[in-house]
């Protein structure tokens, strides 16, 4: 099963994802903390995403493409994958489809996180991360049990680069002028759930796993 999360940044993607991954024994494949983790490694990939990451920018395709499905074409993704910030444009969406086919598999279904602006720019500004396992936090909402340590597994606690007001606000941008014609095609497709992202993460949770059901 190959499902994909769609939704503005900080609409709760990469919580579901963890949540989804766990219920559903699949792998979560999120294709921004690939690009994280080649940057702290400052691997060539790294060097060459850092730049348009720290801007809000779209990494190029040919680079983000070969990147995730590299990553798809593991062993440990043999049974499907939940797929988190990828696609994200339509030229991404197609190249999925095609490495897929090629495969015989396909996208089962997009589950379209939607969450309103305000509650985004909300989110997005209190938001920590465990650098260990990516669970992610919020210094009003969902703090962590002890200040700047994960609940999970103890990590560290960080605030991410991109997550500044200008930053923020590009990234808004690129998802509505790039990402979001995503949710139309995948619509017309018969593959699209969409989600009310509003309230905590355990009831977002319930609902998607209720409309995959
Ligand atoms: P995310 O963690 O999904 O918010 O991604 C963080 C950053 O990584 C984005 O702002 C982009 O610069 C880059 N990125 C992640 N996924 C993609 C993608 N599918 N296409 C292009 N750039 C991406």
């Amino acid at each position: 099963m190959y499902i994909i999360l769609l939704g503005a940044p900080g609409a709760g993607k990469g919580t579901q994802a963890v949540m989804m991954a766990e219920k559903l024994k699949l792998v979560q494949v999120a294709s921004g903390d690939l690009f994280r983790q080649a940057l702290a490694q400052q691997t060539g990939l790294g060097k060459k995403a850092k730049g348009y990451m720290e801007k809000g920018q779209l990494v190029p395709d040919e680079i983000t493409i070969q990147m995730v499905l590299e990553r798809l074409a593991r062993p440990d993704v043999k049974n499907g994958a939940i797929l988190d910030g990828f696609p994200r444009n339509i030229q991404q969406a197609k190249a999925l489809d095609k490495a897929l086919a090629a495969q015989g598999k396909k996208i089962d279904k997009a589950v379209y996180i939607k969450v309103s602006e305000g509650e985004l720019l909300k989110r997005l500004g209190g938001r920590w991360i465990c650098r260990n396992c990516q669970a992610p936090y919020h210094e009003v909402d969902s703090p962590p049990r002890a200040k700047g340590k994960c609940d999970r597994c103890g990590g560290e606690l960080y605030q991410r680069a991109d997550d500044n007001v200008t930053t923020v606000k590009k990234r808004l941008e690129v998802y509505f002028a790039e990402t979001s014609p995503l949710i139309d095609s995948y619509k017309r497709a018969g593959k699209l759930l969409e989600i009310q992202g509003e309230g905590s993460a355990a009831d977002v949770n319930g609902r998607i796993v209720a409309a995959l059901r």
